[in-house]
Parts: structure tokens; sequence; C-alpha cells
């Protein structure tokens, strides 16, 4: 039996993730290595979609060539695999100033605001009491993806099909070989990092972040509703609020602080009683130039990282490129490049 592998692939979060599925998707051999260590990013993702920088209602890094991928890949794959978990979900921005609505008026009447920002009538608001004195726009193309669950129905798939080994993957265990490199007794053309927050590479900054889902009796929304926050639906009455900043002692786990900070901003334009029923905190692997961080890093040896806040929009993106680079010889986008000079003369 050939043993051969095309990919041992370290780290299963988001990145790994959606790799493992990209090239299985295009016929490729692969075994994955995870373990969950406490801090991983993808099981505190709020999973947000969402293609604007609301900061400044301009499109996020690449938006309207990342955003078709993402929405075509992961809409393909839940109906290919049967797990529930990715839906369309506009995103309303309630206006915190009436600086915003002039900003936001301007940014409607531009080429990627004519695509990506709406303003009309959000019914759903009123009929929820929801605050917003300055009025509110709409992002029409977001979604929301479940990450643990698309985790979690991927790894049964894996594990069924003995692809996924659930343990830690020390360096020292990667041997490297003429024709790639050796692990555990099989060999493989390429060992691929998706380690995430956990990866020493010049220019990943961690960051912590935090979120809690709160139960909100009678309120019932079928759209997302950021005010300095997100007040994501989960269906139930049960809404994610997030996310904190934070850089330092990232690893710490859940803080009271981070959860007075989130319900303080939920209490802008939330006035009703709510329970807090749940708090995550996890670290964003993020890049100190805001873009992914991908390519050959020796000998057999890649990486994908650097997914930072906006991982589910950028994966797919990511990966497919990466599997063009390592396996059809496509150039590697230099503005994502792992050695490039932003990342390392910046650390
Ligand atoms: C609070 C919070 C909210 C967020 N909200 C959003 C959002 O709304 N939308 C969005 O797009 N993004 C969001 N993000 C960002 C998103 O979560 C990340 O971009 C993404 O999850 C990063 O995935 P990753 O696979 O690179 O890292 P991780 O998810 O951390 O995965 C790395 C994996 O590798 C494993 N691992 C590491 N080393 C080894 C080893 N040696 N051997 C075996 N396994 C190993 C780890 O245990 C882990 O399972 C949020 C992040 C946080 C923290």
């Amino acid at each position: 039996m050939e043993q051969r592998l095309d990919a041992v692939i370290i780290g299963r979060g988001l990145a790994g993730a959606v790799l493992t599925e990209t090239l299985r998707q295009r016929g490729l051999r692969v075994r994955v290595y995870d373990a969950k260590r406490p801090g991983n990013a993808s099981l505190a993702a709020g999973g947000v979609v969402n293609p604007v920088v609301l900061r400044r209602d301009v499109p996020s890094w690449r938006a309207l060539e990342l955003l078709p991928l993402a929405e075509r890949f992961y809409s393909e794959w839940s109906a290919r695999a049967g797990w529930q978990g990715w839906h369309q979900l506009p995103l309303v921005k309630l206006f915190p100033t009436p600086k915003e609505v002039d900003q936001w008026t301007r940014a409607m009447d531009t080429d990627a605001g004519r695509v990506l920002l709406q303003q009309v009538p959000e019914p759903e608001l009123e009929q929820g009491g929801l605050v917003h004195p300055h009025g509110y726009g709409t992002v029409p193309r977001c979604a929301w993806l479940n990450v643990p669950a698309m985790l979690e129905a991927q790894r049964s798939a894996l594990l069924n099909e003995g692809v996924l080994v659930e343990r830690m993957l020390e360096q020292d265990a990667v041997r490297i070989t003429p024709e790639g490199v050796e692990v555990d007794g099989l060999q493989a053309r390429w060992c691929i990092r998706c380690d995430g927050p956990f990866a020493s590479l010049a220019g990943l900054i961690p960051v912590k972040g935090e979120t809690v889902v709160v139960h909100i009796p009678g309120l019932h929304l079928s759209r997302m509703v950021h005010r300095g926050v997100f007040l994501l639906p989960l269906g139930d009455e049960r809404y994610r609020v997030g996310s904190t900043f934070a850089w330092d002692d990232v690893f710490s786990g859940p803080s009271e602080a981070a959860r007075a900070w989130l319900l303080e901003r939920l209490r802008n334009f939330v006035h009703r009683p709510f329970e807090v029923e749940e708090q995550r905190a996890g670290v964003r692997p993020t890049a100190r130039d805001r873009r992914p961080i991908i390519g050959v890093t020796g000998p057999g040896q890649a990486v994908l990282n650097g997914l930072g806040s906006r991982g589910v929009l950028l994966a797919p993106w990511c990966a497919a490129h990466l599997a063009d680079h390592l396996f059809a010889g496509a150039p590697l986008d230099p503005e994502v490049a792992w050695d490039r000079s932003g990342l390392s003369e910046l650390s």
C-alpha cells in the first residue's frame, strides 16, 4: 500500500480544518495532528463574517475578492458533509454618533459601498426595543460560521477515516528527508504548521479575545447587531456578545474585567434584563500588519497562520492559495509571504 502522504498538518483550528478540507477536495492525502490547548482561537471565535471595517465603513483587506470565495466554500462544504453551521446573516450597525451617520453616507457612495452597504428599514430593531438615537445601516452580505460545530463535524469524519491523530506533535518529531518529511514513520511531501497563537513566528502577535453568551427573554433577532460590540443571534433568545482585545497575559483565560466591559457596552443598546450563560476566552494569531502568514519556511515545511480577527473570511482563500503554491507551483502572493519585510522589520 502507498504510505506516502501529500501533507502532514499540525493543528486543526480553523486554519488547519479549512486547509485539510481544501487538500482533501483536491484528492490529496493528508494526516492531521491536533491537541486542544487552552487559549486556542477557534473554540472561542464568534464566527462572524463581516467584509466591512465598521470603525471606518471601508472594506476589510481584499473583502470583495474573499467574500464570494468564503460564501461558496462554507455553503458547499456544509451541504456536502451534512453539517449545519453556515448561516447568511445581515449585520446592522447602530450609529453611535451623528458623525458616523455622515461617514456611512459618504461610504455608501463609493464603489465598494454600493456593493456592501445599505440603508433600509429594520423593523426588528423597533420590535426588540433596541436603542439607536442616530439610526443605523445594514451590511447585507454578512454570515455566521458556527466554528465549534464545523470542527466537531469534521472531527468525526476524520477520525472515522483514520486521518486525525489527537495528540501534540512536537517539532523534533518531524524529520526532514530528501523527499520531504517523515513523521511517525510516514513519509510526506510537506509538513504544514497551522498552530495558530502557539506558533513562534516573526511578526505574529497573540491577541486575547473574550465573548459571553447571554439569554435575553423576549428579544427575537434574525440579524446581527453591532454597536461597540456585536450581538449575534444563536437561537432560543440566546446571543453571543463580543469581543474584547487585550495584549497582555493573553493565555490567562476568562476575566471579570472583560465580562464587565462587554456587558456595559451591551447595555448601551439593549434595555432589557438578561442573564449571562457562558464566557469564553481565546487568543487570536494576528500578524503585525494584519495580513495572513503563508509559505514555505524550510525544506518540506510550510505554514498557514496569521488569521487574526477575520479568520473565517480569510481561511478559504489562504488554504487555496497555499495549496496552489505547494502542489501546483503557483507563485506566492508577496503580501502574505511569511518572510515579507513588513513582518520582520517590525518585529
Ligand atoms: C474571542 C474571539 C472572537 C473571535 N471572533 C471572530 C469572528 O467573529 N470572526 C472571525 O472570522 N474570527 C474571529 N476570531 C478569530 C478566529 O478565531 C481566528 O482567526 C482563528 O480561529 C484562528 O485559527 P487557527 O487555526 O489559526 O488557530 P487555533 O484555533 O488556535 O488553532 C490552532 C490549533 O493547533 C493546535 N496545536 C498547536 N500546536 C500544536 C501541536 N504542536 N500539536 C498538535 N496541535 C497543536 C491547538 O491546540 C489548536 O487546536 C475570534 C477570536 C477570538 C479569540
